[in-house]
């Protein structure tokens, strides 16, 4: 089995999706999870079922007359963990630990240990989490959130299994067999607020996850980090999370689904898509207090 027992509660996020072929006694088997950061369950259930994102339903089945999922397994009760930001939440997803445990208690944190401040999302930290230390940072080798983790990763477990795996462009891959990480350009469009900004992001990691596919061929276990929905919902709302997700990652999706045509023609049998999230988003007006309180560093 390659899921640790534990990592499945939080692998549960916002919607599980397989793909309802026979699971057992095929020649190969093949996992892909698709991470979309910060998409609350019924922001992925609105454009699907709306037929606007006609990609998806390659995997779900068909969402006319706003039904759908015929080809998946859903789970309602799913939650995340708190609090539910993007780096104790995408450590969950892939630890099966709360972040009590496994070491990641916020984007930012003090480091009693160390006596310093941790802060993933500054310009030195989100290149030092991708492996390149800016501006002279240290600590960086090995990805520095891969460092905060005293959990074992799902990657560490799967090697241990014998099962081999890719990440693409997620914070974490500790123990994966191989990790394609963002450039530092790609790293640092996480802090910008532009939307093309996160397009790029998501669409290099598309590339890069086919160029890695038609070189090296398939992983058992392979990860594709989408973080533009995320982004897109902190410059204009939960509205833009889901244009997001029917104009850029469902065209994503279907480039991918082509490429695997191209590489793998059974894969529609031999593969189990797992769709998560890491947390969801409220929209809420900004009060003064709210200000106040976000602009507290
Ligand atoms: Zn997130």
């Amino acid at each position: 089995m390659l899921w640790h027992p534990h990592t499945m509660r939080f692998a549960t996020l916002v919607t599980v999706a397989l793909l309802l072929t026979p699971l057992w006694g095929q020649p190969q088997r093949h996992v892909v999870i698709v991470d979309l950061d910060g998409v609350r369950r019924d922001l992925l259930d609105t454009p699907y079922l709306a037929g606007r994102m006609p990609q998806l339903e390659r995997l779900f089945g068909s969402s006319a007359a706003g039904q759908g999922f015929s080809r998946a397994l859903y789970f309602e009760q799913a939650t995340t963990v708190a609090p539910s930001v993007t780096m104790s939440g995408q450590a969950s997803l892939y630890t099966g630990a709360y972040p009590g445990a496994h070491g990641v208690p916020g984007d930012t944190w003090f480091d009693r240990d160390q006596g310093v401040g941790v802060d993933y999302f500054t310009s030195a930290g989100v290149t030092c989490v991708f492996d390149f230390p800016l501006f002279g940072a240290s600590g960086c080798g090995g990805g520095l959130a891969n460092r905060n983790l005293n959990s074992s990763t799902l990657y560490e477990w799967a090697s241990l299994a014998g099962v081999s795996s890719v990440v693409v462009y997620n914070p974490y891959w500790k123990g994966a067999t191989h990790a394609i990480l963002p450039s530092v350009l790609d790293a640092l469009a996480l802090l910008q607020s532009g939307t093309q900004d996160f397009e790029y992001f998501d669409r290099d990691m598309a590339a890069r996850a086919i160029a890695e596919l038609r070189e090296h061929g398939r992983p058992d276990l392979l990860t594709l980090y989408f973080v533009g929905a995320d982004l897109a919902g902190h410059a204009a709302g939960t509205r833009a999370t889901m244009d997001y997700l029917s104009r850029v990652v469902d065209p994503l999706l279907g480039t991918f689904f082509d490429a695997l045509d191209q590489i793998d023609p059974d894969w529609q049998s031999n593969t189990l898509f797992v769709f998560s999230s890491d947390h969801g988003r409220t929209d809420t007006s900004a009060t003064p207090e709210l200000r106040l309180a976000m602009n507290w560093r």
